[in-house]
């Protein structure tokens, strides 16, 4: 959108503090007084519904609301909010009125924007990839382009509207009675009929199709990140444009690395003797390994960070740490030999023995055999 928007509060009409009865009043009293229905052809009463519909479905929305409050039309504009057309504008009001009164329009819409969730291991957030995936979708008839003719034929002109594609009836509407132009039936909008449909999509200009593409996964993706792909949604009806795929993520977890945003935490097993006399440890990280060192009283539970070596940012690229928390590991079976170390160091009695020097490189080799 090149040119500003106004300030959805100020579309309506509304203060900052409004509640929901007051947007409630004010989206009832504008939408009316804006619907196209009313106001046939003039396309600044369009624009201005189309605003209005926008604005109210944002602010009745408690966390669009919140997040606009706080982020302005930035904020509303992030992926999950969708575009807000004018079908958006119509369904809206049809919704608030109960519905289903039909639509005078017609002419080129958007395809549907689609959502799809792909499975992304571990190491792949790490590091990025690519994927090609297979997005199953209403896309363009290849057969007639779109034009939904059978080869060698093309549309002839709607003979109910003469190519107007509008007829004109009365109707009873919230309005009262009024006369009011609707789209042809026959032809439905488009002023043109089929003779010769299409025989491979019926005369729709559309068919199902998976379309093969590749999807780039950026390093450091989370689960509640979207990835937008424009124009890969279904393909518009009348010459529209398509509309958007978004791309979301299933992370599957790993055998022993614990996501925590950019950091990943490792449970670091160490034997008594490693705690006891400190070591040197090669831990494995997200990319590799890393040399630790367990300082002599190493304490269970105790932490030992990698700086850098956690998950890259998904936007800055900056990774986070590795966390590894000491977990000191009590030898569940032990040998003759190793009993007899452990009765001297004083479990017998459960006073401490005396210990004589080089007693614990005794110990450090019996652990690491
Ligand atoms: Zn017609
Ligand atoms: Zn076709």
């Amino acid at each position: 959108m090149a040119t500003a928007k106004r300030d959805y509060y100020e579309v309506l009409g509304v203060a900052k503090t409004a509640s929901q009865e007051e947007l409630k009043k004010a989206y009832r009293r504008l939408a009316m007084q804006y619907h196209p229905d009313r106001n046939q052809g003039d396309t600044a009463a369009e624009e201005k519904f189309k605003e209005i519909g926008e604005a109210y479905s944002v602010l009745s929305d408690p966390e669009k609301r919140q997040r606009y409050d706080t982020y302005g039309h930035a904020g509303a504009e992030m992926p999950d909010f969708g575009s807000f057309s004018f079908d958006s504008a119509f369904d809206l009001f049809d919704m608030f009125f109960g519905g289903g009164r039909g639509r005078s329009r017609s002419g080129p819409q958007q395809g549907h924007d689609l959502r799809m969730d792909i499975d992304v291991s571990f190491d792949e957030v790490v590091t990025g990839a690519t994927r090609t995936i297979e997005v199953p979708k209403a896309g363009t008839c290849e057969s007639c382009a779109g034009s939904g003719c059978a080869p060698g034929t093309s549309p002839v002109t709607c003979t109910n509207c003469h190519g107007t594609g509008q007829v004109q009836r009365v109707v009873q509407s919230i309005f009262g009675q009024m006369a009011t132009v609707t789209t042809c039936p026959s032809c439905r909008g488009e002023g043109k009929s089929i003779p010769n449909p299409c025989p491979t999509c019926r005369g729709q200009g559309r068919v199902d199709v998976k379309k093969t593409i590749e999807v780039t996964i950026p390093a450091g993706v989370d689960e509640d990140v979207t990835v937008r792909v424009p124009g890969e949604g279904e393909a518009g009806l009348k010459g529209g444009p398509a509309g958007d795929l978004y791309i979301g993520f299933r992370i599957a977890p790993h055998a022993f690395f614990t996501r925590r945003r950019q950091d990943v935490v490792y449970e670091l097993p160490v034997s008594i003797a490693q705690a006891v006399l400190g070591d040197a440890i090669t831990v494995p990280t997200v990319t590799g390994t890393h040399t630790v060192e367990v300082k002599p009283g190493t304490q269970h539970g105790s932490i030992i960070k990698i700086s850098g070596m956690g998950i890259p940012h998904v936007r800055t690229g900056r990774r986070g740490d590795q966390i590894c928390v000491v977990r000191i590991v009590i030898p569940t079976k032990i040998t003759a030999k190793e009993r007899e170390i452990f009765e001297q160091l004083g479990g017998r009695t459960g006073e401490p023995a005396p210990v004589k020097k080089g007693f614990f490189d005794h110990l450090k080799d019996a652990f690491r055999a």
